[in-house]
């Protein structure tokens, strides 16, 4: 006889409670649990494990766990899922928050309520399967996004290729290889919904990890045979009477050309990187780098080394380059906004990891509630009051407040050195610029004795450092660049020429738009991924909206292939319509504020990077393409020649 299986106790320990109260009722068909005792009463900061609740009640909420997983583990089935009115409730339970209605069908989904991977495509229908044998589409980029499509393209049974300049898949994360490299969103949002990682070893992966979880992905789904590696697109021209897009990349042996019905960016923003336009920079004698370009060759160990920018990536590689070098000295222009996140570097413990494994629903509420807390959840806190007269300093009420709470979390950092503290106060609103996670390593590395933070502008760079604007020379061995990257200069470089020969950045004019971030007027049969206006400040997952824009190209896809259309192109009113939404909806968030630079807002001051609405706001507007928004060029296919 087998002894009876049962939840490990170190897993009971190290559970979110809220999560597993969740799944609790999912296993126990009781919504009785959801009582105004165990109603989490979440701190505004913090990882927020135990929900606010009394210890005597956490246990309560284990023990009853304990005997629903156990039931559970030795066979007892689900019982039914819960009533939609359940789940409503569960939803407002776990958040902490009075949820629109509206988010219902979203969490059904990230649920997986109604079926396993519902964001795939059915392409079942045998018209449409013959329809999609027809359709070739091009992919530029194995990265993230492509990957994605791949795997999307592949389960409608559609054929492609994709070219990637790359040697390998993994985009940003093959690329950043700089000390310190590590997502700055917990892995269990950022994650492919259907691909969840159980073995996470840490709740923010370094890029080893996550370049490690991309070539899985490739490997499992076999879409490397799928990718031409080391071909780096230049130019793509569209045939309109043909209905094909015509590729030219470079590749190892010359140029070569590709042809697809359609053509799917997914390029990334952050990809070229920007260095700055400082004079002298040429004449530095040393090695001088940019954070993207990180050079290993480079032994930094007892070195004077100048760092230029203070924004995400220097945030993470100032920390692990103090210690070894000889000076450092670091040039910020802008502090960053740090935001407490304890757990940043610390490891899953075994028992969390248990049961997102083990425990049905226990890991899709837990990504529920990182959902809600770390991005829709915020987004009043970094909305502008338009009747706010309390300074540059904040938008609103709710901002202010929070500028309190992040202020007073950087002084308790520096108690015996307020200089230091207010010189990383940033003047401009919380939610002006990605705020930065931050469990103190960032101070702690300011504070070495080896260290100086240097606030005073630059002059110029010297052969042998960097002149500040009061004359002082900072000396320096190596250079290193943490300006970030040419973001709003989408998909440069490459020359890409739609309808009637126009060119898209001559269309753009420097102001890139798109529909949803994906379509263009001129340009049909072109799908931007991360396109203009989907990047997200409040730190979402760009996964998300990687998986809700491949799911409308897909619906736009199959939109071709039910009508037999050669191509889709976005109808211009659409597209203006949509985009004079987007730009009022930015000019009232933090980001939007006149006070605030970032790269976030293109030459022309207009937030061309980021999605304003809520995030659930994209997910209903990509369930599917409405076909009155584009224009169908039906004429029939050209005879063969
Ligand atoms: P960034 O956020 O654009 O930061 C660039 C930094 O360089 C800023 O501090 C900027 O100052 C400074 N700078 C630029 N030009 C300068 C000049 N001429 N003189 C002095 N300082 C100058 O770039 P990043 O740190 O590479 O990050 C870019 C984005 O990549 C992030 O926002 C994030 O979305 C993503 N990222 C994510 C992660 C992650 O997930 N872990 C890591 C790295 C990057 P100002 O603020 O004054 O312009």
């Amino acid at each position: 006889m087998t002894s009876p299986k049962s939840i490990p106790e170190e897993a009971l320990a190290a559970a979110h409670i809220p999560a597993l109260l969740m799944a609790a009722v999912h296993l126990t068909g009781d919504a009785g649990l959801l009582n105004d005792e165990t109603r989490p009463v979440y701190p505004l900061m913090g990882d927020a494990s135990d929900g606010g609740l009394a210890p005597e009640v956490q246990q309560i909420i284990r023990d009853r766990a304990r005997i629903a997983i156990n039931a559970y583990l030795n066979g007892a089935g689900l019982p039914q899922p819960p009533s939609e009115a359940t789940v409503r409730k569960m939803m407002n339970f776990i958040a902490g928050a009075d949820i629109p209605d509206h988010y219902v069908p979203f969490l059904r989904e990230e649920l997986h309520l109604d079926g396993d991977d519902p964001r795939a495509p059915d392409w079942s229908d045998p018209a449409l399967k013959a329809a999609a044998r027809r359709l070739h589409v091009i992919v530029v980029g194995a990265g993230m996004s492509g990957l994605l499509t791949a795997i999307r393209l592949k389960q409608a049974g559609v054929d492609f290729t994709i070219l990637e300049k790359n040697a390998d898949v993994g985009g940003t994360w093959f690329e950043n290889v700089y000390p310190g490299c590590r997502v700055d969103n917990p892995n269990h949002m950022y994650s492919y919904s259907f691909e969840p990682n159980h073995d996470f070893p840490q709740f923010y992966s370094t890029q080893p990890v996550l370049l490690d979880y991309f070539r899985r992905i490739a490997a499992k789904h076999d879409l490397r045979r799928h990718i031409r590696f080391g071909v780096e697109v230049e130019e793509a021209r569209f045939d309109a009477p043909a209905g094909l897009w015509r590729v030219k990349a470079r590749t190892a042996s010359g140029v070569e050309t590709f042809e697809g019905q359609a053509l799917i960016t997914a390029v990334g923003q952050l990809n070229r990187p920007r260095y700055p336009d400082i004079p002298g920079l040429e004449s530095f004698a040393g090695p001088s780098f940019h954070s993207a370009r990180w050079r290993g060759d480079v032994d930094l160990a007892g070195r004077n080394v100048a760092v230029i920018g203070t924004g995400a990536s220097a945030f993470q590689f100032v920390p692990r380059i103090a210690p070894q070098v000889g000076h450092l000295s670091v040039f910020q222009r802008t502090p960053p906004w740090m935001i407490p996140g304890p757990n940043y570097h610390d490891d899953v413990p075994e028992g969390k990891k248990w049961l997102i494994q083990h425990v049905p629903f226990y890991g899709r509420w837990y990504r529920f509630f990182l959902f809600w807390r770390l991005t829709d959840g915020l987004t009043e806190a970094v909305k502008a009051d338009p009747s706010w007269n309390g300074g540059d300093g904040a938008v609103g009420a709710a901002n202010a407040m929070l500028r309190e709470m992040l202020s007073a979390a950087v002084r308790a950092q520096l108690p015996d050195d307020p200089e230091l503290a207010e010189k990383l106060i940033p003047a401009y609103p919380p939610g002006g610029k990605r705020g930065l996670v931050d469990n103190g390593v960032w101070v702690e590395a300011l504070k070495r004795d080896n260290v100086d933070l240097v606030t005073t502008p630059i002059a110029r760079v010297r052969p042998e450092g960097i002149e500040t604007t009061d004359g002082a020379v900072h000396k320096a061995d190596v250079l290193i660049f943490g300006t970030g990257f040419q973001a709003s200069a989408f998909l440069s470089p490459m020359k890409i020429y739609g309808r009637d020969g126009v060119e898209l950045h001559e269309a753009w004019a420097g102001d890139a738009r798109a529909y949803l971030g994906m379509t263009t007027p001129g340009f049909p049969n072109l799908f931007m991924l991360y396109g203009p206006n989907t990047n997200i400040v409040v730190n979402g997952s760009i996964i998300f909206f990687s998986e809700c824009s491949v799911r409308y190209v897909l619906g736009c896809l199959r939109l071709l292939a039910e009508t037999g259309a050669r191509s889709l192109e976005v109808r211009r009113e659409v597209h203006d319509a949509f985009n004079a939404k987007v730009d009022a909806e930015n000019a009232r968030m933090a980001w939007g504020a006149p006070q605030v630079s970032s790269w976030y807002k293109n030459a022309l001051g207009r937030v061309s990077q980021n999605w304003p609405f809520p995030l659930v706001d994209y997910w209903r507007a990509t369930v599917a393409p409405d076909p009155d928004d584009f224009i169908l060029d039906r004429a029939p296919a050209p005879s063969p020649a």
